[in-house]
């Protein structure tokens, strides 16, 4: 059947401008890491980006490994644009992304400018695109100048397939000598796609979200969920329709009964808050200076849920500290 957006998309969703740059960014955002590849079936994959849209979520994150097979959740989007996307390029933020291991041989990972030009082209191609808005670096390159990494996707942008560019998982020290190479190329890195969640700190202790604010960068955080488990889904155990189960990139070993009576307190907090264990935990990594929460969701409902954590994102030092000693292990 014929996809028509819902008429009132914009009314609830809030967006923000992604650091200093003139994008704004709506506060969740669809990640295709999961549940795009050829494991799941393509009406599934469609309704969760149609859900996405009609309720304001304008920004979806690729990445040209994401599948399984890798290229195929690229490919099952450039689907989507087709058939029900067409018309609207103009109202999405589609994004992507080059670092990990996407073909064999020396040139199909890491930083290379080889690599990058080569992976932002075949993106475009799986996609259907002439452009994605936001290209970024997946992860550091300890072992090619940052320069070179820096250049490409200078390049990229110059020779318009990208709009933006972005890092991913860069430490503070890092991103500052990326941010400053691509200034003086006069292409500023407007993102930073780093993952943080209540139980996830890296971010606090790298003093990451500090260096983005001091560089005007804004920041899209992975896995807010930590891949569920800030959800309802594991409050009792495993149940079978969960990543944990499936032995996705979520184990099972991590869910020992001491996190699961941690995840049960915090649960706690979110219902004297009105809110559900997912909402709570995406509104925590909002309420700050984060420009945007990135999810991922294998059912059109979660996406639903989670939609409204935006509703309240404003917690009480005394919630905090709740957390804080809930999340501390
Ligand atoms: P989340 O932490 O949001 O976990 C998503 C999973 O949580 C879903 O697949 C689902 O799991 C479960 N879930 C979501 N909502 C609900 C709900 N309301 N109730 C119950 N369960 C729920 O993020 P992801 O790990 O999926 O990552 C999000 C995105 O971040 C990726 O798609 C990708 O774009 C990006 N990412 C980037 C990385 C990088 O290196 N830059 C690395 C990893 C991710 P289930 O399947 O069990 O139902």
């Amino acid at each position: 059947p014929r996809y028509t957006p819902a008429d009132d998309r914009y009314d609830r969703m809030e967006y923000r401008y992604c650091g200093r740059s003139g994008l704004k960014l709506p506060r969740i955002s669809l990640g295709l890491w999961h549940n795009f590849g050829g494991d799941t079936p393509h009406s599934l994959k469609r309704e969760l980006c149609r859900t996405s849209f009609d309720n304001g979520i304008t920004h979806f994150d690729l990445a040209n490994n994401y599948g399984p097979p890798p290229g195929s959740a690229e490919e099952a989007f450039g689907e989507i644009l087709k058939t029900d996307f067409a018309g609207y390029r103009d109202e999405l933020i589609i994004s992507t992304k080059a670092g990990y291991g996407m073909w064999p041989g020396p040139y199909g990972e890491w930083g290379s400018r080889k690599y990058l030009i080569a992976s932002c082209d075949q993106s475009l191609k799986r996609m259907g695109l002439e452009y994605v808005d936001i290209f970024y670096s997946h992860r550091l390159d300890p072992n090619t100048p940052l320069e070179e990494t820096m250049g490409a996707l200078d390049q990229i942008v110059r020779s318009g397939k990208a709009l933006y560019v972005g890092v991913s998982s860069y430490n503070s020290e890092r991103t500052r000598q990326a941010v400053e190479i691509l200034n003086d190329m006069g292409t500023p890195c407007i993102i930073h796609q780093p993952s943080y969640n209540i139980i996830n700190r890296w971010v606090e202790r790298d003093g990451l979200l500090e260096t983005l604010d001091d560089l005007g960068v804004g920041s899209i955080v992975f896995t807010p969920l930590a891949q569920g488990m800030l959800t309802g889904k594991y409050l009792n155990g495993i149940p079978a329709e969960s990543r944990a189960a499936q032995g996705k990139s979520l184990d099972k070993d991590w869910l020992t009964e001491d996190v699961i009576r941690r995840l049960n307190g915090l649960n706690d907090i979110a219902k004297e808050r009105r809110q559900t264990l997912a909402q709570m935990a995406i509104a925590w990594v909002l309420r700050g200076n984060v420009t945007t929460a990135l999810i991922g969701a294998s059912k059109a409902s979660q996406i639903e849920e989670c939609l409204l954590a935006i509703e309240n994102t404003t917690f009480t030092d005394e919630e905090l500290s709740k957390i804080d000693a809930l999340a501390d292990s």
